[in-house]
């Protein structure tokens, strides 16, 4: 069932991003490969610049499904953010949309650092999708958190096998 709801929810964004798409820009792509080497298929992901239809409601990037829709904003920290909910979707399916949604409205939510773990994989969604942008925007996370970002480094490098996508 959340997975039929996940579903419905990513082929609405698809509908409203289907005007101004593009693949990533050569920037982009090397931010991204810096951080997640042959762990993301960077050729299936799409970006939606601008804000559009329900989903520019919110100034906040949002990804649904491969599609990144990046409302105007350019920093590479957000980028990757919104990359690893891509990473997220190829490893948990649309699944993940319901699970962000829940993190968005938990008590920790974003705080990586509440969680209190070294396992990137014990952090919720939207967890590890911030733990790696403030790693791209602060390296020093890096050194103060040296476990934790040694393993969300490995987690998401390590490609995805076809039994996951
Ligand atoms: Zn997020």
């Amino acid at each position: 069932m959340r997975d039929v709801v996940g579903g419905l929810l990513l082929r609405a964004g698809d509908a409203v991003g289907g005007r101004a798409r593009r693949g990533l820009t050569g920037d982009e792509r090397s931010v991204l490969a810096a951080v997640f080497r042959e762990g993301l298929d960077l050729d299936g992901i799409v970006v939606v610049p601008a804000r559009a239809g329900l989903l520019g409601l919110s100034r906040r990037p949002v990804t649904l499904g491969t599609a990144i829709h990046l409302k105007g904003h350019a920093a590479p920290g957000l980028l990757v953010h919104e990359a690893v909910h891509v990473w997220q979707y190829h490893r948990l399916g649309a699944r993940y949309v319901l699970d962000a949604i829940r993190a968005q409205g938990s008590r920790t939510g974003y705080d990586w650092r509440a969680a209190g773990t070294a396992e990137f994989a014990a952090l919720n969604v939207e967890a590890q999708a911030q733990f790696l942008q403030d790693l791209v925007t602060t390296p020093a996370v890096g050194t103060t958190y040296p476990a934790l970002a040694a393993d969300a480094l490995a987690s998401v490098r390590t490609p995805s096998t076809p039994s996951t996508t």
